[in-house]
C-alpha cells in the first residue's frame, strides 16, 4: 500500500522531526573537514523545500560515518549545515548535540519556515541500539515524523523506527519525504508490474549478496543478464571452467538451483559467452586477454564480459521496456576492464531515450554509470546500497514499516 507523504500532510507551524541522509564522504582541508561530493545533500532539497513553504519548523536528523557512541570531532555534521545553508540560501541552525538541553533550546528557537540539523546521532550508542529512552528524547522536540533515508531504511535505529514510533503514539504523522517517496514508487511500484520486456542487469563480486535478489526477479524478469565475478560461480554450475577467476564454490549448488528455477518459469538467463581475462602478477592485474570461448583457461581470471558478450547483453537492452540494473560486468574500477560495463551503461541510456523505464539500484552501478557520464540519462538511480537489495529481496524494511499508509 501507498505509503503517506510530506505532501499529504499539513506542517505548518509545527516541529518535523526529518531523518536524512548526510553519510557524505569528507577530507581533511586546513585542519577542518570538507565535503567532496554534496550529492546527498541536494537530494534531500526537495523534501525541505516543501516543509519550508507549507512553514514547517524543520529538525533534520542523520549520521555520519561510525563513531561507535563516540564524539569524534572528523564525524561532526556540522560541515553539512554549512552546506546547507549554502544551498538553501537561509541560515541553517546547528545543535551540537542530537538530545538534551542543545538540541530542545535550538527547536525551541525555531519560526515557521526555520530549519535546524542536529548533530550526528551515532555520538550516542543508542541510536544503533534503538533504545526506547533515547528515541523519547529524540521525539521530545516534534509532532511530526518524515523519513526521507531510505539508505538506512533497513536498519531499525532509534532514528529510523523508535522515534516514529513514540510520534506514532500522540497521533502525529510519520510520512515519507520526497525522496523516499521515489524510491518506493521505482523500487517497489513500478517493479511489482514493470513494462515488458523486463531486463535484469546483475554483476558484481558475490552470488551470496544477491542470490536472494535474482530468486525473487526470477518470478517477475523476463531476461537477466550476469555479469561481474558472480558469473563465474554460475558458469562453474553449468559446468564450464573457470581458470582464476573470482568464484564462491560453496555457492555453486545456489546457483544450480537459480538456473533451474530460470529454466522453469521461462527466464532468459544469460552468462557471458566471451571474457576478458588477466594473468595476476605479483599482486596487480596484467593487461587483458580475451578468450573468446565459454571456457577460462588455467592462469587466467575474468575480469569483465568480452565484446560479443556485451554486443548480445545490449541488443537485449535495447529492446526492454523495463530495466533494472544491479552491480558492474567487470573490475570497472580499472579503466583496461571497465568496457563491458560501459557499453552496458550506453545501451541502457538509450533504450530509456527510446522510452524504457531505467532502473538503477544502487551501490557500484551508480559509481560505474558516473564514470561513464550518462548518470542524468536514466529514470532513476536509487540512492540505498544494502536498502536497495533487502527492498528488491521482498523484505520489510523496518524504516518503511514504521511509516503510515495513505
Ligand atoms: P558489488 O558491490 O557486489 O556490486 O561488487 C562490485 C565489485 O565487484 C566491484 O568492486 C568490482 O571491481 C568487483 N568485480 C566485478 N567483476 C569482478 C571480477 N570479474 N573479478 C573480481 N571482482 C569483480
Amino acid at each position: 500500500m501507498a505509503k503517506l507523504t510530506v505532501n499529504d500532510i499539513d506542517c505548518r507551524g509545527k516541529r518535523v522531526f526529518v531523518r536524512v541522509d548526510y553519510n557524505v564522504p569528507m577530507a581533511e582541508n586546513g585542519g577542518g573537514m570538507s565535503i567532496n561530493d554534496d550529492t546527498r545533500i541536494r537530494a534531500t532539497l526537495p523534501t525541505i523545500e516543501a516543509l519550508r513553504q507549507q512553514g514547517a519548523r524543520i529538525i533534520l536528523a542523520a549520521h555520519l560515518g561510525r563513531p561507535k557512541g563516540e564524539r569524534i570531532p572528523s564525524m561532526s555534521l556540522r560541515p553539512v549545515a554549512d552546506a546547507l545553508s549554502q544551498l538553501t540560501g537561509q541560515q541553517v541552525a546547528f545543535a551540537n548535540d542530537c538530545i538534551g538541553d542543545p538540541a530542545d533550546q535550538a527547536a525551541n528557537d525555531l519560526a515557521d519556515g526555520d530549519i535546524l540539523l542536529l548533530e550526528n546521532l551515532r555520538y550516542h550508542a543508542a541510536e544503533e541500539a534503538n533504545d526506547p529512552a533515547f528515541a523519547n528524547q529524540l521525539a521530545a522536540d516534534a509532532e511530526i515524523y518524515i523519513n526521507d533515508a531510505f539508505g538506512a531504511a533497513h536498519r531499525a535505529h532509534a532514528s529510523t523506527s523508535g522515534v516514529a514510533e513514540k510520534i506514532s503514539g500522540t497521533n502525529g504523522p510519520c510520512a515519507a519525504g520526497l525522496l523516499m517517496q521515489r524510491e518506493l514508487q521505482f523500487l517497489g511500484d513500478e517493479l511489482s508490474n514493470p513494462a515488458r520486456p523486463f531486463v535484469v542487469i546483475l554483476g558484481g563480486a558475490k552470488v551470496s549478496d544477491k542470490i536472494n535478489v535474482i530468486d525473487r526477479l526470477l518470478e517477475k524478469a523476463d531476461t537477466i543478464l550476469i555479469g561481474g565475478a558472480m558469473a563465474y560461480t554460475f558458469k562453474l554450475a553449468r559446468g564450464f571452467s573457470v581458470g582464476n577467476s573470482l568464484v564462491e564454490p560453496d555457492k555453486v549448488d545456489t546457483a544450480r538451483a537459480a538456473l533451474e528455477k530460470a529454466a522453469a518459469n521461462n527466464v532468459e538467463f544469460l552468462l557471458p559467452s566471451d571474457n576478458q581475462t588477466s594473468r595476476m602478477k605479483d599482486g596487480s592485474w596484467e593487461d587483458p586477454e580475451l578468450v573468446s570461448s565459454d571456457d577460462i583457461p588455467e592462469g587466467l581470471g575474468g575480469v569483465d564480459i568480452g565484446p560479443t558478450t556485451a554486443e548480445s547483453y545490449a541488443a537485449a537492452i535495447r529492446g526492454a521496456k523495463t530495466v533494472l540494473w544491479n552491480g558492474p560486468m567487470g573490475i570497472f574500477e580499472d579503466p583496461r576492464f571497465a568496457a563491458g560495463t560501459l557499453a552496458l551503461a550506453k545501451a541502457v541510456a538509450a533504450a530509456t531515450s527510446a522510452g524504457a523505464q531505467s532502473i538503477i539500484g544502487g551501490g557500484d552501478s551508480v559509481k560505474a554509470l558516473n564514470q561513464s557520464g550518462l548518470a542524468e540519462e536514466v529514470t532513476f538511480i536509487s540512492t540505498g546500497g544494502g536498502a536497495s537489495l533487502e527492498f528488491l529481496e521482498g523484505k520489510v524494511l523496518p524504516g518503511v514499516a514504521a511509516l503510515d499508509d495513505k
